[in-house]
């Protein structure tokens, strides 16, 4: 009698801490993060790595792009461009495995506004952001600081209930977090989290490749390079790689970030990172939390 009592309390006790086991792992599995950027295009470029390290750890992931990109190009805008890159910008989602939404707001035309403010607040919400990425308020494109600026108007707004009533509020404020850039003025970006992108560059620059409109035709175009541009897919993809990873070296900072995180190794030894700076509002994370947030750093 007594052994069978004392096999129920082992078979308790074992169903007990492995149920809060799967309540710790199922925590870590369930992160909501949120990424604003001005643009179908520039969510990619700020976290195109780390949202499909989220994804395949089985996080959900939204890109939002604020407005809808009618004007990013040398030859076509309007609703037809804006078309053509809400589409570009879903399948550039879907490569990864994340959702990806375009907001009908015109390019070049963003204002920090009630109207798109509100539009964040209820994206933030309706996400339940545990993780909210976004421009910093100095980049030099008006609709980059205005989607900065929004998304910090709406950091404390996202609380409070009598804002959007329609959508209800969040009871923990999530935590925020800007992108890196290289702008020096007022200061410059700090990498408080920097991590290793080099086993996802393939997927970012996947993510880059379904946005045809910019990476084969506008941007190449801004920067007089149009005509180096391969018509074939499959060599205009390995120079489109060529081309950005030139522009992505890893400055000084982040490299510092990321010996930090991984050690001196590991850390000295990448070749691509994206690196965030956290942001004053909402929740500030301690060292444990960016850790549970940004869950593929080294334990
Ligand atoms: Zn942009």
């Amino acid at each position: 009698m007594q052994g069978a009592v004392g096999k129920s309390i082992l078979v308790f006790a074992i169903l007990f801490v492995g149920l809060i086991l799967t309540t710790a792992i199922g925590q870590e599995r369930n992160l909501n993060i949120i990424a604003f950027g001005a643009h179908p295009d520039d969510c990619d470029q700020g976290a195109g790595g780390v949202a499909a390290k989220y994804s395949a750890l089985g996080h959900k992931v939204r890109f939002v792009s604020v407005t809808n990109g009618d004007a990013g190009h040398q030859t076509q805008g309007g609703g037809a461009l804006a078309a053509r890159r809400r589409a570009e910008a879903k399948e550039a989602g879907r490569r990864i495995g994340i959702e990806y939404v375009t907001l009908d707001n015109h390019d070049g035309e963003l204002l920090p506004t009630l109207g798109p403010r509100n539009q964040i607040i209820r994206e933030m919400r309706r996400w339940n952001a545990d993780l909210v990425l976004a421009p910093r308020p100095n980049d030099y494109h008006p609709d980059h600081r205005y989607t900065s600026m929004l998304v910090q108007d709406a950091a404390y707004m996202v609380t409070v209930p009598n804002v959007c009533p329609d959508t209800p509020s969040l009871r923990k404020n999530p935590v925020f977090m800007y992108f890196q850039d290289h702008f020096q003025k007022p200061y410059p970006f700090r990498p408080d989290v920097a991590i290793v992108i080099d086993d996802v560059i393939d997927k970012k620059h996947s993510m880059y490749d379904a946005h045809v409109s910019q990476f084969y035709e506008w941007l190449p175009w801004h920067d007089g390079l149009l005509d180096q541009v391969p018509k074939d897919p499959a060599a205009r993809l390995e120079w489109m790689k060529k081309w950005r990873a030139e522009e992505k070296e890893v400055t000084p900072a982040v490299r510092e970030s990321l010996v930090k995180w991984y050690g001196p190794e590991a850390g000295r030894k990448a070749r691509f990172a994206e690196s965030f700076e956290v942001c004053e509002y909402g929740t500030q994370p301690d060292e444990q939390m960016l850790r549970t947030l940004f869950p593929f750093l080294p334990r």
